[in-house]
């Protein structure tokens, strides 16, 4: 495969300082050194430069949760693309379903994060997905479609290549119910196709698009398997480290 998989966790607002850098040092001995795919842990903020050195060394990189479009000022309560580049962050999540819908952030915010982290040299993981009513009223690929296309809104054939895409069905998220292979996969291709249309062929076949949504050790390779599927974002299987590196290893086959 062209694309390199990517296993990113995503911690969302879990664990205490202590808990965050003994996770991520069982994570160091279970699967730092596994080189053939790319690793992320997302912990929260105040513990993202502990986990960086926890991790430091290892083949696993650091991600945020979340970023602010503004360089610095006031703007209480938000983290800089620049914090996060300076704390050892590769990666940042953008527009995580419970962004969208908790907290309320729309495409357009979501679209000026992407842009800042893309300037910052940060590579951005823009979630998109549907709500299980979107769905059940069949209004999955025009949803997602518009959270891609408006997610991407200003982003160059050349900035396109930092970034990841990752499905996350709203309904699947948390809930124990994973989207189907099938169900994945249709998003998925969708998605790369769209990806053809906004930008070119090459763009298609190059962008990784991950999966998340109730991944768990148990379904990884199914879902993994799929052509469309270049990995996986995982929220609460990502907080026990065996069952996040029983998640690697699942990507791992996919690489031979
Ligand atoms: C997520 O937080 O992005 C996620 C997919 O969560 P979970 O794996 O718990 O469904």
């Amino acid at each position: 495969m062209d694309r390199r998989l990517l296993i990113a966790g995503n911690w969302k607002m879990n664990t205490t300082y202590d808990q965050a850098v003994e996770l991520a040092g069982a994570l160091v001995e279970k699967v730092g050194s596994i080189d053939a795919l790319d690793i992320a842990v997302c912990p929260p903020f105040p513990y993202l430069l502990a986990v960086g050195q926890a991790i430091k060394g290892s083949n696993i990189t650091l991600g945020a949760q979340d970023v602010f479009y503004e360089d610095n000022g006031a703007y209480t309560g938000e983290v800089s693309a620049e914090m996060l580049k300076d704390a050892g962050c590769k990666y940042v999540i953008c527009g995580h379903s419970e962004r969208r819908h908790v907290i309320g952030e729309t495409d357009e915010l979501i679209n000026r994060k992407l842009l800042k982290s893309i300037a910052e040299g940060l590579y951005p993981i823009l979630c998109v997905g549907e709500l299980l009513t979107e769905r059940q009223a069949g209004e999955t690929i025009e949803v997602v479609s518009q959270q891609v296309t408006r997610g991407l809104e200003g982003v160059s054939a050349t900035d396109m290549k930092n970034v990841t895409i990752a499905y996350e069905p709203v309904w699947a998220i948390g809930t124990g119910v994973n989207a189907t292979p099938d169900q994945a996969e249709q998003v998925q291709a969708m998605i790369r196709q769209l990806i053809g249309q906004i930008y070119d062929a090459s763009h298609a076949k190059e962008t990784r698009i991950l999966y998340g949504g109730s991944v768990k050790p148990d379904n990884a390779a199914e879902l993994l398997a799929c052509p469309d599927i270049d990995g996986a974002l995982v929220g609460g299987a990502s907080l026990k480290a065996d069952d996040f590196a029983r998640i690697i290893e699942q990507g791992l086959l996919m690489c031979r």
